[in-house]
């Protein structure tokens, strides 16, 4: 039997970051939303071993992918032995450009394992197994709208926003985080993280409301350097989206449209300016379905 999970990407509406702590770690306080850009997972009993197959032949197929390393702590926080598993992943989600592609797959590949061996662990253990992957692997698990402090794992969920147009678009180099953590470091020293505490989504009415919510702290360092990250913006903005900002640790930018025909538009004209370029939605968690062969 084969199990597939459509796994979403996030963007970030608010992201703001304290300073470094005594782990190395940065706090952070985030408020994220998962779109309906999706990596697509399929896994598959064997007798024994972990294998991976990936669309995108410049991502390793073995424990340096997260969805491997899903698997494997999996299999060894479960207890589970002499069994193994085939993993296929159909990247769609532009990699290192502050989407969340790896941890979405990681915690998709954690809640497909958990559903094809019959639920062995608890969802609290899950998601654990999923925080040690990665901070931001327990939101791709759950999804929709929450709000992310710590390291990003401790997560409170809020009123889910309305289904909203969003077109996602990448261009230029992709950013490693740790770099874009240093830029932060540089730039900020200790300043501590703003609490989002208007994020409370049943208060966001208007654009406006929106407008003055949204934040991310790294468009300071990051876009003033990455060139083709501020274009993409600029064009969303041109085009017509009520707002555009930089997910993540970049170089991924979003932009929120009123109307899909006129987000469907600035799609083509990013398009044309050699940019990678979605046309997607505000939506839910990953979503697990059964694969006929
Ligand atoms: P972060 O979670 O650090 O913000 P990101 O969303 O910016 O990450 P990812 O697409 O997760 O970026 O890629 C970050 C790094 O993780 C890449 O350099 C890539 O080699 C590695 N990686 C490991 N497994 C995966 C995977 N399944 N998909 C994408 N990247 C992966």
């Amino acid at each position: 039997m084969q199990l597939s999970a459509l796994a979403p990407a996030k963007i970030n509406l608010f992201l703001d970051v304290g300073p470094v702590q005594a782990d190395g770690y940065h706090t952070v306080c985030s408020v994220m939303q998962t779109v309906s850009l999706y990596d697509t997972i399929t896994v598959e009993k064997t007798p024994s071993g972990i294998t991976l197959q990936c669309s995108d032949i410049s991502l390793p197929c073995d424990e340096k992918n997260l969805a491997y390393r899903a698997a494997l702590n999996f299999f060894r926080e479960s207890g589970i032995e002499n069994a193994g598993v085939s993993i296929t992943l159909n990247k769609k989600i532009p990699v290192a450009s502050g989407l969340a592609g790896g941890s979405t797959d990681a915690g998709a590949v954690l809640l497909l394992l958990h559903r094809l061996f019959d639920s062995p662990i608890s969802m609290d253990a899950l998601l654990q197994i999923g925080g040690n992957l990665g901070a931001d692997v327990p939101f791709c698990m759950t999804g929709g709208t929450a709000l992310c402090r710590g390291r990003g794992e401790v997560i409170t969920p809020l009123t889910p926003l309305k289904p909203i147009h969003m077109v996602i678009a990448r261009g230029g180099a992709g950013v490693s985080t740790p770099a874009a953590y240093h830029m932060l470091d540089a730039a900020y020293g200790k300043k501590l993280p703003a609490k989002p505490e208007d994020w409370d989504t049943q208060h966001i009415q208007s654009w406006n409301d929106m407008h003055t919510a949204m934040f991310n702290i790294f468009e300071s360092v990051v876009l003033p350097i990455h060139k083709e990250a501020s274009a993409c913006k600029k064009i969303l903005e041109e085009a017509g989206a009520r707002l555009a900002m930089m997910s993540g640790s970049g170089p991924a930018v979003f932009g929120i449209f009123e109307s899909e025909h006129t987000a469907e538009l600035a799609v083509t004209k990013l398009q044309a300016t050699g940019a990678t370029a979605f046309l997607c939605k505000t939506c839910t968690g990953p979503h697990i379905f059964y694969n006929k062969k």
